[in-house]
C-alpha cells in the first residue's frame, strides 16, 4: 500500500443466528434446498393484521454474542423499523434495533494481541432474495424469494480501528472463530451467514483526522473483502493524488472485473424514518439469564491459543490455526489425550507438535475435523504405533486415508495390509546391497562425497521394502556399507 497514505477501514458485519425457526415466526430458518417460498407464513410475507413474536433462542445467541465478546447489554432494547420499499421487503420495513440496541462496545483481538473496538451490536431480520431475469428474453421478469425473509441476524459495528486489508480479513477470521466457539452462529459463508460492508477512507500517515469515506456493500467472501480492500484504497489514493476528493457514497465490488462501481451518493441516501415497532415490546435483559448464558460460555478461541503454547509448547502459528475451528481445536486435544495414554513416556510436547503436524497436513487436507470419520482414539493409536515404531511415518501416511475410507482400527490396517515397519538389520542392508547393485552410478557418486546422491539409493531401497524399511536405519546402513 501507498506511504503517503493510510486506509481506515471500519466494518459492518451481519451473521445469521444459528436459530431453527425465524426471528419474529415459526418458519423453518434454514432454505437450503428448499423450494422458493417454502419457508414462509402470513408472519415473514407481512401479511396485514400478522403479529410478530421475538424467537426466545434468538435472543440468547444475540445476547451470548454480547458476552463473548465483552460488550455491555444495556437493561432493556427497542426494535425499530426501518422503512424503505424493495420488491423483496414486503411490508415496507425492516424490524432492525437503531438508538437502543441490544449491545453497546464490545472488542475482538486480532491475532497480534491488539484490540479491534466494537461500537454497536443490534438485532434485525433478514430480507427476502429476487431472482433477476427469469423468463423468455422479452418478458424477461423479476421473482422473490422469501424464505430468508426474517432470518434471525446480528449486525456487529467495529469502530474504524482497521489500518490494512489483512487486518480486515484477520479481524473477521477472529470474529468468526468466537462466534462458532460459542455456537452463536455457524459462520458459512458460502451460505451467507457470514457478510460485510467495508467502509474505507484514506488520510495521509500520521494524521489523526479521518479522510471521507465510501462503503463497499455485501461482501460474502474473505477475498472478496481483501480485494475489494485493496482496490478501493488505491483507488482513492489516485483520486487523493491528483487533487480531486472522495466522496461519499455506497460502492459494489464487482469481483469478475475487479473493481468497485459506485452504487449510490450521499445525496440519495435512504432517510429510512425509523421509529420504535408498535408491535414488540422491548427486548429485556433478564440478569438471571445472562449470568446463566456468561456461565455456559466455552473457552474462547484466544484463551484457548494461549493455552495451547504456553502449557503444550506449540508455536504461535500451530496454536492459530489449531484453534480457529472449534472442531479441530476438539479432536486435537481428545487425540493427544488418548496418545499420551498410549505412549505415557513420551513428553507431551513432543506429542503435542507430532499431532498437531498430522492434523494441520493430513486432516486439513481431507475437509477438516468435521468431516473426519476417524475418532480421536483412532488417530492417537496410529500415532503410537509410529513413535513405537511398529511403522513409518510414510506407512501411518498411507494407513491413515485407509482408516478414513474403511473405518477399520490401525493396528488390523498395518496387519492386513503387511505394513509393519522392517527393522531388521539384516534385511534392511540386502536392500541396500540391492539398491546400490542396481545404481552403480550413484553409489559412486556417494562414494566420492557427493552426499547428495544417498537420497536415490534411499529411495531405491524404499520401493524395494513397499515403503516397509525403517528410514532410520536405511539411512544409516547406506552410510557404512557405501561409503
Ligand atoms: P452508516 O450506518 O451510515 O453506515 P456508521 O456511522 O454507523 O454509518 O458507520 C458505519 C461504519 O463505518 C463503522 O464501522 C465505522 O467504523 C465506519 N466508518 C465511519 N467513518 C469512517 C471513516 N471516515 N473511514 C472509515 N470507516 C469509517
Ligand atoms: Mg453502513
Ligand atoms: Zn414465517
Amino acid at each position: 500500500m501507498s506511504a503517503e497514505f493510510e486506509p481506515v477501514i471500519g466494518l459492518e458485519v451481519h451473521v445469521q443466528l444459528a436459530t431453527a425457526t425465524k426471528l419474529f415466526c415459526a418458519c423453518p430458518a434454514d432454505g437450503a434446498g428448499k423450494a422458493a417460498n417454502a419457508n414462509i407464513c402470513p408472519v415473514c410475507t407481512g401479511q396485514p393484521g400478522a403479529l410478530p413474536v421475538l424467537n426466545r433462542r434468538a435472543a440468547e445467541l444475540a445476547f451470548t454474542a454480547a458476552l463473548a465478546l465483552g460488550g455491555k447489554i444495556p437493561a432493556r432494547s427497542v426494535f425499530a423499523r426501518k422503512n424503505y420499499f424493495y420488491p423483496d421487503l414486503p411490508k415496507g420495513y425492516q424490524i432492525s434495533q437503531y438508538e437502543e440496541p441490544f449491545c453497546a462496545g464490545g472488542s475482538v483481538a486480532l491475532p497480534g494481541g491488539r484490540a479491534v473496538r466494537l461500537t454497536r451490536i443490534h438485532l434485525e431480520e433478514d430480507a427476502g432474495k429476487l431472482l433477476h431475469g427469469v423468463g423468455s428474453e422479452k418478458l424477461a421478469h423479476s421473482l422473490v424469494d422469501l424464505n430468508r425473509a426474517g432470518v434471525p441476524l446480528i449486525e456487529i459495528v467495529t469502530e474504524p480501528d482497521l489500518r490494512s486489508a489483512e487486518e480486515a480479513a484477520d479481524f473477521l477470521a477472529a470474529l468468526k472463530a468466537v462466534l462458532q466457539y460459542c455456537g452463536v452462529s455457524r459462520c458459512d459463508m458460502e451460505k451467507g451467514e457470514l457478510r460485510c460492508d467495508a467502509n474505507i477512507s484514506v488520510r495521509p500517515a500520521g494524521s489523526r483526522t479521518l479522510g471521507t469515506r465510501a462503503e463497499v456493500k455485501n461482501l460474502n467472501s474473505f477475498r472478496f473483502v481483501g480485494d475489494a480492500l485493496d482496490y478501493e484504497f488505491r483507488r482513492q489514493c489516485a483520486v487523493l493524488a491528483e487533487g480531486g476528493r472522495v466522496v461519499q457514497e455506497t460502492r459494489l465490488w464487482d469481483a469478475d472485473a475487479g473493481v468497485t462501481e459506485g452504487m449510490r451518493g450521499k445525496e440519495e441516501a435512504h432517510d429510512y424514518r425509523y421509529f420504535p415497532d408498535p408491535d414488540l415490546p422491548p427486548l429485556a435483559a433478564a440478569p438471571e439469564l445472562l449470568e446463566r448464558l456468561r456461565i455456559g460460555l466455552p473457552e474462547l478461541p484466544a484463551a484457548r491459543r494461549a493455552r495451547f503454547s504456553a502449557a503444550l509448547g506449540l508455536s504461535d502459528y500451530d496454536a492459530q490455526v489449531l484453534t480457529a475451528d472449534r472442531s479441530l481445536a476438539d479432536y486435537f486435544e481428545a487425540a493427544l489425550e488418548s496418545a499420551a495414554g498410549e505412549a505415557p513416556e513420551a513428553p507431551r510436547a513432543a506429542l503435542a507438535k507430532a499431532l498437531s503436524n498430522w492434523v494441520q497436513s493430513e486432516m486439513l487436507a481431507r475437509g477438516g475435523a468435521e468431516a473426519c470419520p476417524v475418532p480421536p482414539a483412532r488417530l492417537a493409536g496410529l500415532i503410537g504405533l509410529m513413535l513405537k515404531g511398529t511403522i513409518s511415518g510414510r506407512i501411518a501416511k498411507e494407513i491413515f486415508p485407509r482408516m478414513w475410507d474403511t473405518g477399520k482400527a490401525p493396528a488390523e490396517l498395518v496387519a492386513e495390509l503387511g505394513m509393519t515397519q522392517v527393522s531388521d538389520a539384516e534385511q534392511v542392508a540386502a536392500w541396500v546391497a540391492e539398491a546400490a547393485a542396481e545404481n552403480p552410478k550413484a553409489a559412486a557418486d556417494l562414494r566420492a562425497g557427493l552426499e547428495k546422491a544417498a537420497g536415490a539409493l534411499v529411495g531405491a531401497v524404499m520401493r524395494k521394502s513397499q515403503g516397509r524399511a525403517n528410514p532410520a536405519l536405511v539411512q544409516r546402513l547406506i552410510k557404512e556399507r557405501i561409503r
